[in-house]
C-alpha cells in the first residue's frame, strides 16, 4: 500500500503517523522523501487496512493499493531512480556506465592488462569470472579463489571496482572485498543465495534468468531487498527463444519496462545476449537508446584463445572504438 503525504507534513507528524500504522496493523513502513512529496510504502499484510480510515487523516493526500507482488523494487514505492555509488562510479539515474573485462580471469597479466586498457577507454568497472557456471563439467571452471585475488590485484593497479559472480553461499567469505556481486542467469531463482546476498551491504548485479519473465526477475530482486540489501542492479542478458542464430535473444523491451516498473538501475549484457562479437556494437547502441544505465561487455586480449566465451568477446581496441561511439551517442541522446 502506498500513502502519499500532503506537502507541508512535518517530521514529527510523519513519525507519529508511521508509529501508529506499525502498531495498529503490524506493517513495516518505508519512507521515501522526494522534493515534491513524501511517500510511505507499507509492507506486510495490508488487506485488513481500511483505506477510507487512512484517507481521513489530515496529513494524507492519497492512498493506493499496490497490485504488483514486488514492493520494494516497485517504482511506486520509490518514484526517483535509485543511484548506486561504487567507488567514484554511480550506477542509475541517467549516465552510462561501462563494465568491461574478460568472461573468465585467466592470469595476472591477462586481467591486469585488460583492466588498464578498458579503464583508458572509459570503463568504470572491471568484470571477470572467478567461479564459472559452465554447461559442461569438463570445461574450464574458473580460477576460483585465485581468480578473486587476481581481480583484487587488478583493482589495486587501476582503481576499478570489480564485479564477479558468486555461485554458492559457501563462498561468501571469499567475496568480502568484491565491490559488486553478480548473481548469474542460472542462479536468478536460487532463493537461498538471494537471501544471503540480501544480508550484505554490497551492490548485487542480478542477471535475468534464461527463461524468466520480467516479473520473476523483479521478484528475485525483491528477495534480495526484502532481506535488507536495497542495492540491486537489474541485468538483461538475453532470453531463450526459438531463434538459434544468436546464443540468446536480447529482450530490448525489457529495458524500458524494467525502468517503468522499478526504480533500480538497469544494465544490459550484449555479450551473453548474442554470443557473437560483431553484434556487440549494434546491441550496445540499442540498449543505450532504450534507456540502459550501463553495459556489461566481455573484453579479451586474445579472443580466439580465451578459456571461455571467446566468440562473443571483443578486443580492447574494438572496445575502445565502441566506447567512443557510445559516449558520443549518449551526449546526443541525454545532453
Ligand atoms: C557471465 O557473466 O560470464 C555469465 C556466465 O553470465 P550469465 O549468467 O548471464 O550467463
Ligand atoms: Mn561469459
Amino acid at each position: 500500500m502506498i500513502i502519499v503525504l500532503k506537502t507541508g507534513t512535518t517530521e514529527p507528524q510523519l513519525e507519529a503517523f508511521s508509529e501508529r500504522l506499525t502498531e495498529k496493523y503490524n506493517v513495516q513502513v518505508n519512507v521515501w522523501r522526494g522534493t515534491q512529496s513524501t511517500v510511505l510504502g507499507l509492507l506486510g499484510d495490508t488487506h485488513t487496512i481500511d483505506i477510507e480510515a487512512i484517507q481521513a487523516n489530515e496529513i494524507v493526500e492519497s492512498v493506493k493499493r499496490v497490485q504488483e507482488p514486488y514492493k520494494k523494487a516497485n517504482r511506486a514505492f520509490h518514484p526517483n531512480d535509485t543511484v548506486i555509488s561504487v567507488g567514484g562510479a554511480r550506477l542509475g539515474g541517467g549516465s552510462l556506465q561501462l563494465i568491461a573485462g574478460p568472461c573468465s580471469v585467466e592470469s595476472a597479466e591477462q586481467i591486469i592488462g585488460i583492466a588498464k586498457r578498458v579503464k583508458q577507454s572509459g570503463a568504470t568497472f572491471l568484470r571477470g569470472g572467478a567461479f564459472k557456471p559452465r554447461t559442461s563439467p569438463y570445461s574450464f571452471q574458473g580460477l576460483r579463489a585465485e581468480g578473486i585475488e587476481l581481480l583484487l590485484e587488478a583493482k589495486k593497479e587501476t582503481g576499478l571496482p570489480i564485479v564477479t559472480e558468486i555461485m554458492s553461499t559457501s563462498h561468501l567469505d571469499l567475496f568480502e572485498e568484491v565491490d559488486v556481486i553478480q548473481i548469474g542467469a542460472r542462479n536468478m531463482q536460487n532463493f537461498e543465495l538471494l537471501k544471503e546476498v540480501g544480508k550484505l551491504d554490497k551492490p548485487v548485479l542480478l542477471k535475468r534468468g534464461l527463461a524468466n519473465t520480467i516479473e520473476e526477475t523483479l521478484m528475485s530482486a525483491e528477495y534480495i531487498m526484502a532481506s535488507g540489501n536495497e542495492k540491486v542492479i537489474l541485468c538483461e542478458r538475453g532470453i531463450r527463444t526459438f531463434e538459434t542464430y544468436t546464443r540468446n535473444t536480447l529482450d530490448i523491451s525489457a529495458v524500458p519496462i524494467f525502468k517503468k516498473l522499478s526504480h533500480l538501475p538497469v544494465v544490459v549484457d550484449p555479450s551473453h545476449a548474442s554470443g557473437i562479437s560483431w553484434l556487440i556494437e549494434p546491441l550496445s547502441l540499442a540498449a543505450l537508446a532504450a534507456g540502459a544505465d550501463g553495459l556489461i561487455i566481455e573484453v579479451h586480449n586474445d579472443p580466439p584463445h580465451a578459456l571461455s566465451d571467446g566468440a562473443q568477446s571483443i578486443t580492447p581496441d574494438r572496445f575502445d572504438q565502441l566506447a567512443k561511439k557510445l559516449f558520443s551517442v549518449e551526449r546526443a541522446l541525454r545532453g
